[in-house]
């Protein structure tokens, strides 16, 4: 035993174990777990149970049901017949539940502590210290937000029943970011935890019951993903699924919900980048490495796997970092005093071997702690891989483990696009004292939340979700809650009827048959015959002369499609009206192209913008007799209609115009000595599928609010009434547009709409037209996890405010970034 001196001198660590006798006793009262459904613990329909294990000992931990397709089924029917009393329970008293449940969260904190810690094998200290108080916050946090819906969130109603699916490395964080928002606004859930960690889950289901929450408003289904997980994704009365996890499940997700009316957001992997500038405070620099890639033994989806560091401090730093990684303590997670706990499951650790030694073939140098890991359980050492390149598996791919790569950089444009170099885009942190230059490369790098001098820091008050492949839509803040809300006049699900759609030139002259006579049509309230739209406008020129041929509009030029066929376009009174040219996918890779590269665009500042779109208006305006000439011609409106039509879409423009120097973020309140900066930024290059209807105003309604915040578009016009588009190219290059900024591709829209909705290069497809068509769309953006917003065939009025423009667009223009900066000395 060592003497007091010797301990003076070592300054060791003892042993500090939580004792785990009282989270056994809960769990063995509880043996075998059953599933909660309707409020009440049901034994599964197939009588099937699993172990879940201790991973620090290898040992069995608990017996735990397996959900059956029939139980998910009876777990969503318990959820909409809880919705209907649910969704029209008053905001306060939604309020008083999951403030009870917060409270019951605290008062119970210690037992979901340890249970936490050994069905995971993280440490006591971060389920004790990080884990459990942000749960009990975010319910909270959540309490205010059903209490301020009526106020805060005027004419929004909630979504209906959610799946909620969530992973192994922050079962009750993950728990809390789902179930909280989801209740505050007035939904009920189905959620099913991750096989190796369902413990927490079941003790909240508890905890759902001591609370008297009304039955069926949460439902836990433990169980496989290939049947449980499968089963929720695919059920047919869920309204909305809601997934962190792997992005290959992500996608396979994406692909299962394509065209069924489910909302969806995901919260997926990461690679973020760890930038390190020459100016940094060095040591704190280090507890930060610690934090970001040995917090949770790096099984983080935001962990900071990527360190960047300028060249000149390399050496300084890895040497620093090296002498902190000697003096990690890992081992048993209940102890207090360790720093570094068990990874999830056998699996899990094969795979971070794997792709160690994947990166040392591949060049990497490999540095560990002299010291050696427990021999029991499953332990992984801090790692650490210099002689890395860019493009090695390491650097890109994710290992969620405590395994850090490091690179270096020479400038900060260097570190920006070192940054940026990944698939992902979750999160960053980065360093210097120079705060000129730590928001400079914030604002650049791709990423849902950038931590500066800091990392991993959440709270319920700041918004979480990625860019790019690491998924979309947005856990936390104000943003959060748009996941779980919905405006109320939008209806849900697909439309069972397709409207009617052109498909060829064949198909439109028989449709414009259909719709109108040589000397008019029936108006929209029929019977009534409107005349033929020459009589309506004496004085203007005659109709154009059918051999002009609209082009296409691409990177500010007017260009001839790439396959060399032109479509005719036929008017309401079957009269030929000229042809448009047939874009192929060669002409879409041109405008994407084009859209990219004039990404400079975002950078303008929103007065610029806002010029813009008033000189668009203003010049539509002293065309707006031509634009409701053509608008007649094609669709044969009424000369009012056509008009209004025209006015609505000058006004609209003007609406933007007044956004794009409006539509701000916000500052959150998030605790602790830092403002967190929710920053709306632009999604990128934007492909707008335009509906049939409203050719003109359909088009600027989606134009207008994609551009005013800084993307830039590729736009398929109406297939049917395609002039409107071409006709405005005029205006757009008579009124300062920087060439890239919208292009125009006429042509077969739902093949386009496909080459778009597939193309890689793109960051967001808004589609307006089919059911099927909104399902091919949702499908092919699985590919790079593309955001999607697309109708289920439904239409919404465009000549209305409330469908027709406003925030809603906004925010699929946008994602929000959060940004913190703490401060102080
Ligand atoms: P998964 O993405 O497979 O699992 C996450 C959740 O989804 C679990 O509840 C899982 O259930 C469920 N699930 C899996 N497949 C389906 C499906 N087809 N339909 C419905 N639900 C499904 O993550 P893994 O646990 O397999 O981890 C693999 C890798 O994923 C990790 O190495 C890591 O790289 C990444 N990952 C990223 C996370 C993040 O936060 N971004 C979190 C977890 C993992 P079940 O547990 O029953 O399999």
């Amino acid at each position: 035993m060592a003497s007091v001196a010797d301990i003076f001198e070592t300054m060791e660590y003892g042993p500090a174990p939580e004792a785990a006798a009282p989270a056994l006793e809960w769990i063995a009262a509880h043996q075998p777990f059953g599933l909660f459904i309707g409020g009440e613990w049901r034994k599964p329909s197939g009588g099937s149970y699993a172990d879940s294990a201790n991973p620090a000992t290898g040992k069995p931990l608990a017996r735990i049901a397996r959900a059956s397709t029939e139980d998910v089924d009876a777990a969503v029917k318990s959820a909409r017949r809880a919705f209907e009393g649910w969704s029209k329970t008053p905001g306060h008293v939604r309020a008083r539940y999951l403030y009870a449940i917060a409270r019951q969260i605290q008062k119970h904190s210690r037992l979901l502590a340890v249970l936490e810690s050994m069905d995971n094998g993280k440490t006591i200290r971060e389920t004790r210290d990080i884990d459990v108080p942000l749960v009990a916050r975010h319910f909270y946090y959540h309490a205010g937000w059903a209490q301020l819906m009526s106020s805060e969130l005027p004419c929004m109603s909630p979504v209906g029943v959610v799946g909620q699916i969530i992973p192994w490395n922050f079962p009750m964080l993950m728990l809390s970011w789902k179930i909280a928002p989801a209740l505050a606004m007035g939904n009920t859930v189905v959620l099913k935890p991750a096989s190796y960690t369902p413990l927490t889950a079941l003790a909240f289901a508890e905890i759902c019951r001591e609370v008297g929450l009304p039955p069926g408003v949460v439902n836990i289904v433990t169980g496989d993903a290939r049947e449980a997980g499968e089963a929720l994704v695919n059920h047919p009365d869920v309204n909305k699924i809601a997934f962190t996890g792997s992005t290959d499940v992500g996608r396979h997700i994406r692909k299962a919900t394509a065209g069924t009316g489910k909302r969806l957001s995901l919260e997926l992997g990461g690679k973020s980048p760890f930038i390190v500038f020459d100016d940094s405070d060095l040591d704190s620099v280090v507890e930060g490495v610690v934090d970001a890639i040995w917090f949770n033994q790096g099984q983080v989806c935001c962990a900071g796997s990527r360190l960047l560091v300028q060249e000149n401090i390399e050496e300084r730093l890895l040497h620093k970092l090296r002498a902190r990684m000697e003096r990690l303590r890992i081992g048993d997670p209940l102890d207090k005093a360790v720093d570094i706990g068990a990874i999830v499951a056998p699996v899990q650790l094969e795979e971070i071997r794997r792709l160690v030694e994947l990166g040392r073939k591949e060049g990497a140098t490999l540095w560990q702690p002299s010291w050696a890991c427990p021999a029991e359980g499953c332990f992984y050492p801090p790692t650490l891989l210099t002689d890395v390149s860019p493009a090695s598996t390491v650097a890109q791919t994710e290992i969620f483990g405590p395994v850090l790569v490091a690179m270096t950089f020479r400038t900060p444009a260097e570190a920006i696009a070192l940054g940026n170099n990944t698939r992902y885009g979750l999160a960053a942190s980065l360093w210097s004292e120079n705060i000129n230059l730590a928001l400079d490369v914030a604002s650049q790098l791709k990423a849902g939340t950038v931590w500066i001098n800091s990392t991993n820091q959440f709270d319920a008050a700041s918004g979480f979700g990625g860019y790019r492949e690491s998924g979309y839509g947005r856990e936390g803040g104000k943003e959060g809650l748009y996941e779980y809300i919905r405006p109320a006049w939008e209806q849900l699900g697909i439309r069972d009827q397709e409207p009617e759609i052109s498909g060829d030139g064949a198909h439109q002259a028989q449709a414009a048959l259909q719709n109108g006579h040589s000397d008019g049509h029936q108006s929209k309230d029929g019977g009534e015959l409107i005349p033929n739209p020459q009589h309506l406008t004496p004085g203007l020129s005659a109709l154009p002369s059918i051999d002009r041929t609209p082009k296409l509009f691409i990177g500010g030029k007017q260009v001839r499609p790439d396959s060399g066929y032109s479509a005719f376009v036929y008017g309401a009174n079957s009269s030929l009206l000229g042809e448009v040219g047939q874009g192929n996918r060669k002409d879409i890779r041109n405008a994407v192209e084009a859209a990219r590269a004039a990404s400079g665009w975002a950078s303008t500042t929103g007065h610029n913008k806002a010029q813009i779109l008033y000189y668009l208006a203003e010049n539509l305006s002293v065309r707006a007799q031509e634009f409701a000439r053509r608008i007649i011609q094609m669709t044969g409106s009424a000369e009012e209609e056509a008009g209004r039509e025209v006015e609505a879409s000058i006004e609209r423009l003007f609406t933007y115009a007044a956004w794009a120097d409006k539509y701000d973020g916000a500052v959150h309140r998030t605790p602790s000595r830092n403002v967190t900066l929710a920053m709306p930024e632009p999604v990128g290059a934007v492909a707008l599928v335009c509906p049939e209807e409203y050719p003109l105003l359909a088009f600027v309604s989606l134009v207008a609010p994609a551009i005013c915040v800084g993307n830039t578009v590729v736009a398929l016009p109406s297939e049917r009434h395609p002039l409107s588009a071409t006709d405005f190219y005029q205006v757009l290059e008579t009124s300062d547009v920087l060439a890239g900024v919208v292009n125009i591709v006429t042509g077969p829209k739902e093949t386009l709409a496909k080459v778009l909705a597939e193309h890689d290069n793109m960051d967001s497809i808004w589609y307006f037209g089919t059911a099927d068509g909104s399902k091919t769309v949702e499908y092919a953006s699985a590919g790079n996890m593309k955001r999607t917003w697309v109708n289920y065939g439904h239409s919404r009025d465009w000549l209305s405010k409330e469908q027709g423009e406003g925030r809603e667009f906004l925010r699929e223009a946008t994602q929000v970034k959060n940004i913190w900066t703490p401060y102080g000395e």
